[in-house]
């Protein structure tokens, strides 16, 4: 097995279980390795650390599998860890019933660029990193083994698959598509999932929590949801009693699922909704300037800076945003703003918000800190795990 020998010194992250190994931080390669092949991690002195995937075209040039020098990474080993996250999710009394969770968590649950979300019977796999990409196989058989899941779909097609020299892949790995569309039950809702198509692996599982949220807020309000994509938090706020929901995407596609996801709840009031297919910057100004106001609003944009060189820019947009929510809020009105952004940290985010507060000319207080849902584990020596932060806040 090749080696990675560390720089002087560059051990730190590691002793205290952080999982990536920077290039900067990575001396010598010592043998030869292939992308996503194991290695052995040596301190500078020689003493061994880690196990970790090679990935020599990414900035982050090692991902840990296991800090046991002596642990063998093979099958076994990922049919351990999977059973160890899924069993996880068992043992969390406020999962039980959910048909859409997320099973595996990358990083956080001991698989660097693991991705697996279960929806029903249906698992998608989506594998980030070249180690992950090597182990599909095992990965799957694992997943299918702690699951018992009639089908896996490989959407293993994101972004940042490109750092790291890898081509999409998409596919059946087990099974084949299921012949009715598949669709998940979410505290009543019930919602398609297009696991081909859609966003991620086809939903926002993450902000589940923060929907049943907003529709325990959503009573009687005027509620104003932007980047609403297939309509997860317009549809809790229907079901918790909104007077009149306005959704806005800039996704046709995404605004036609939201229509069928309505259709699909037919105790669900269809006559206070308003899907507009707008870009949310410019709609927000509109709106402001016809005078519509709201009780409610909620901001889920996408990912405006996916690392911190991105942060600046940003910022910005997301400052933008936000003192327009403040500005289209009711007297006592509640904003409800995330970003799930990896270079934006949530003390920036805050910061970010309340200067939003001061340019909208509101008073603005906190009244909830809020983030992933619990199926998103945050391991503690991995703090970039915690990607998703929001706020819920009051404007006087
Ligand atoms: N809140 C959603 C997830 C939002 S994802 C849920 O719970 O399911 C972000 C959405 O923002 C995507 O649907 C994307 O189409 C949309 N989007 C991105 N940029 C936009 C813009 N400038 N204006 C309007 N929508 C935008």
């Amino acid at each position: 097995m090749a080696q990675i020998v560390l720089m002087p010194g560059r051990d730190r992250p590691l002793t205290h279980r952080h999982p990536w190994i920077f290039a900067a931080a990575v001396d010598r390669l010592v043998g030869r390795a292939r992308p996503g092949d194991t290695v052995d991690v040596l301190a500078a002195n020689g003493r061994p650390l880690a196990r970790a995937a090679w990935s020599p075209q990414s900035k982050i040039r090692g991902r840990v599998w296991t800090f046991d020098p002596q642990e063998v990474i093979d099958d076994a080993f990922f049919k351990r860890r999977v059973e160890a996250a899924v069993q996880r999710r068992r043992l969390m009394p406020e999962l039980r019933g959910q048909e859409g969770l997320r099973l595996v968590h990358g990083e956080s649950d001991g698989l660097p660029g693991v991705i697996a979300d279960g929806y029903r019977d249906t698992v998608v796999v989506q594998l980030t990193s070249a180690g992950a990409d090597k182990w599909r196989k095992a990965i799957v058989r694992a997943v299918q083994l702690a699951t018992g899941c009639a089908r896996i779909f490989d959407r293993s097609d994101s972004e940042v698959r490109r750092l790291e020299g890898l081509e999409p892949v998409t596919g059946w790995a087990l099974g084949e598509a299921p012949d009715a569309p598949l669709s998940i039950v979410e505290y009543g809702v019930r919602m398609r999932v297009d696991v081909v198509a859609g966003h991620k692996t086809g939903f926002y599982l993450d902000q589940r929590e923060n929907r049943l949220l907003t529709r325990e807020l959503a009573r009687g309000r005027l509620v104003l949801n932007c980047f609403c994509y297939t309509g997860g938090f317009s549809l809790q706020a229907l079901a918790g009693g909104a007077r009149h929901v306005l959704s806005i995407d800039s996704s046709a596609p995404a605004l036609r699922m939201a229509e069928e996801n309505l259709a699909m709840n037919p105790e669900l009031r269809s006559d206070c909704v308003e899907w507009r297919e707008a870009d949310v910057f410019e709609e927000m100004r509109a709106l402001r300037s016809q005078g519509r106001r709201f009780d409610l609003v909620i901001l889920d944009p996408p990912k405006f800076a996916p690392s911190i060189a991105h942060a600046e820019r940003a910022a910005r947009a997301y400052r933008d945003i936000n003192v327009l929510g403040l500005r289209l809020l009711n007297p006592g009105g509640l904003l409800m703003s995330f970003s799930c952004s990896g270079g934006i940290r949530r003390e920036h985010f805050q910061q970010i918000v309340a200067e939003a507060a001061v340019d909208s000319g509101r008073e603005v207080r906190i009244r909830r800190r809020l983030a992933a849902s619990l199926d998103h584990p945050v391991l503690l020596s991995f703090s970039e795990g915690e990607y998703l932060k929001g706020l819920l806040c009051e404007a006087d």
